[in-house]
């Protein structure tokens, strides 16, 4: 793999940075090819937003630490693009929460679920992962797809499955979890079916979340309850779009032709 070289003065050195991370993924068998397509959508949502987490995304974190912390199974998904870009975090949010970690994957091969595994493993050799052996089916999905382990995502009441499919979102929606998602695409269908939709950069949403988590845990369970019941994910979700339309107009009066910083 050829090595990182960009300087750190380069415009645009974290995006760079993390593309590099996903195409060490790749080449570790972590990612499927489809991963770089999703991350690419992202990144270009990513623009309209401003790279910078909204108050929006900041709201639902919240609600999401707050419905996680009264979960009785909450559980962690893990796929490709996360565990190329956030497997530290992933492991440090699971451990704040008390939530199981659970390998979900899209695209499911044994190869890549062992190559996910091992890349977890260098973080934390004794944390447990599920999914490695999926007993499961979610309904509604076709084999592949569907499969989920017994111990993580079927018994599980709040599941977080960022970056995922909005047809799997979906489903498990159906199965009556509580779905949290992080996805930069406030349109795609994830965002529209989940429960709770956290429109950032998971390389930003996953820092915040842990130390939200290790705030928030301290809270008696009726304030983390009332943080639930006053969050409207619709609400939240027209927000983000209200956001976007409104920097963009902004920006157009202002003009972008030679502007260094956006
Ligand atoms: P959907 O199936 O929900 O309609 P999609 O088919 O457009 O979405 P998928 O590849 O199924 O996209 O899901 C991946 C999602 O993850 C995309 O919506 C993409 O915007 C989002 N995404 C990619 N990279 C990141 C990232 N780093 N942080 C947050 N979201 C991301
Ligand atoms: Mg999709």
């Amino acid at each position: 793999m050829a090595k990182f070289f960009v300087p750190k003065s380069h415009p645009r050195y974290w995006s760079l940075y993390y593309r590099h991370k996903l195409e060490e993924a790749l080449e570790k068998g972590i990612l499927a090819t489809a991963g770089l397509i999703a991350h690419g959508r992202g990144e270009a949502f990513d623009y309209l937003i401003g790279e910078t987490t909204i108050e929006p995304a900041e709201k639902a974190m919240k609600a999401a630490i707050a419905k996680l912390l009264l979960a009785e199974h909450p559980v962690l998904s893990v796929n490709g693009n996360v565990a190329a870009l956030v497997p530290k975090e992933t492991i440090e949010l699971a451990k704040a929460l008390n939530a199981k970690l659970e390998i979900n994957l899209f695209y499911r091969t044994e190869e890549r679920v062992r190559a996910i595994a091992e890349e977890l493993k260098k973080y934390d050799p004794e944390i447990e992962l599920l999914g490695i052996n999926p007993t499961k089916r979610i309904p509604n999905l076709e084999s592949e797809r569907g499969k989920v382990d017994e111990n993580g995502i079927w018994k599980a009441d709040v599941v977080v499955v960022p970056l995922e499919d909005g047809d799997r979102t979906e489903a498990l929606v159906k199965m009556g979890k509580f779905v949290i998602t992080v996805d930069l695409n406030p349109l795609s269908r994830s965002a529209r079916m989940a429960d709770i939709t956290i429109v950032d950069n998971i390389v930003r949403a996953y820092p915040r979340m842990i130390e939200l988590a290790k705030e928030m845990r301290e809270l008696p369970r009726k304030e983390l309850e009332k943080i639930v019941a006053e969050y409207d994910n619709g609400k939240i979700l027209s927000d983000v779009l209200i956001h976007m339309k409104s920097r963009l107009e902004k920006l157009a009066e202002e003009g972008v032709w030679r502007r260094e910083n956006l």
